[in-house]
């Protein structure tokens, strides 16, 4: 099958040879044919040299390559890009485990397939298409996962509801794409935790911070403990296991905190040790908050484009200052940023300026990312996206 052809200006295919998975759309020089949103191409040097496949996109990033040589991109090419993605969750303990069946299948780039999440929360596997080339193969994607034994799956909820590009003239709507199912609730490291990914933020649940919420269980005996952008309440749940003798959670949706509520009902029956504020984090902060030990800041991405760096960085200094100032002496501060635009060495500057302000003594304890669920790929530094500094705040 002939795909249309488009021709990079020269030069532009250094980062292809590194198998950097984006075309920007400065780097290409002319294409073989009109070419429509979402459709398959062959990408070529200037000087006429085959260097990768894969779907266009309007938009700064015009192509998203998904294979660096030729390839069919049929039902079984796809599926084979599932079955590996399944091979390393396999590898790492995800399809067998009863205490956690809330994982990652595949993320995106990472496992070879640019614009594509899908998540497992135990028989249900939710899909979020970020891209038109996604959405037109979404059929393909559903008949690959389907056929994966050990998933075992029920249903497959497609979420991509406004997903998709904000250029692209395609409008994805939420819904069972197979199966169904009225299961809401799922498990991480056996905590039960409701999924709403009906009306939830990214697939219901953040599914990332598995490994930084059993740690901070670790530091929560007999500690009050606040978890600030607390979303469905995970870091709480952790906090409350972990024997903490005040837990509060604060997010400033109403609906979080519902949820929050209700996991912790789930979990800790009439356990008088959790409270639950719908409040912004900041204005919460600057009241006279100086009883906790413990404090979880796990904003939203305060920068989603390189534009708002500048922005971004002074909401996570103003935060980790505020924080850093509040907290108890002996205190412990889990501090994150999921920002793909601001890296580790960025993030660690910002939370240095606000401790310096503080001018108290602040310790590194642990650098946290997130889990192997979301692996980073070698060759696309995008998909390193969180970051977090677990701190020691004398
Ligand atoms: N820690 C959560 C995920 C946080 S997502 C978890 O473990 O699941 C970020 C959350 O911050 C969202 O729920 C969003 O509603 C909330 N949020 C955004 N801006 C906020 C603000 N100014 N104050 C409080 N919460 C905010």
């Amino acid at each position: 099958m002939a795909f249309p052809k488009v021709f990079l200006k020269s030069g532009k295919e250094q980062s292809i040879h590194r198998f950097h998975p984006w075309v920007f759309s400065g780097a290409i020089h002319s294409t073989s044919d009109e070419i429509t949103e979402g459709e398959v191409v062959e990408v070529y040097s200037q000087k006429d040299e085959f260097l990768a496949m894969g779907h266009a996109q309007t938009g700064s990033i015009a192509v998203r390559l998904f294979a660096f040589s030729r390839v069919n991109p049929d039902q079984a090419f796809w599926n084979q890009r599932v079955i590996n993605a399944l091979h390393l969750r396999k590898l790492a303990g995800f399809t067998d485990n009863p205490d956690t069946n809330a994982w990652r299948l595949i993320f995106g780039e990472s496992d070879g397939l640019p614009g594509l999440i899908v998540d497992i929360y135990n028989q249900t596997a939710v899909m979020q298409l970020h891209t038109v080339g996604m959405y037109l193969i979404r059929d393909i994607i559903s008949d690959a996962l389907q056929k994966l034994p050990e998933l075992n799956l029920k249903a497959i909820y497609n979420k991509s509801e406004g997903a998709m590009p904000f250029k692209a003239d395609v409008t994805a709507e939420n819904g069972f794409v197979w199966g169904k199912t009225s299961e809401r609730t799922a498990m991480e490291n056996g905590l039960k935790f409701k999924v709403d990914f009906e009306k939830g933020q990214k697939t219901g649940y953040f599914i990332d911070q598995r490994e930084n919420r059993a740690l901070l269980e670790k530091y929560c005996k007999d500690k009050k403990v606040l978890n600030l952008f607390c979303y469905t309440g995970g870091f709480s749940l952790y906090a409350l296991r972990g024997g903490a003798s005040l837990v509060h959670s604060v997010d400033s949706s109403e609906r979080a905190v519902e949820i929050t509520r209700q996991n912790v009902a789930l979990n800790f029956p009439d356990d008088s040790r959790h409270e639950a504020f719908a409040e912004d984090a900041f204005k919460f902060l600057n009241k006279d908050q100086a009883q906790y030990d413990v404090m979880v800041l796990d904003p939203p991405a305060f920068a989603k484009h390189v534009n708002v760096v500048p922005n971004a960085l002074q909401g996570y200094r103003k935060l980790n200052a505020k924080a850093i100032e509040k907290i108890k002496p002996g205190g412990i501060i889990f501090t994150f940023s999921c920002s793909q635009v601001i890296n580790r060495e960025t993030f660690r500057k910002a939370v240095f300026t606000a401790a310096a302000k503080s001018g108290r003594s602040v310790k590194i304890l642990h650098h946290m990312q997130q889990p192997e669920d979301h692996p980073v790929s070698i060759y696309h530094p995008e998909s390193e996206y969180l970051k977090g500094l677990i701190l020691y705040v004398e």
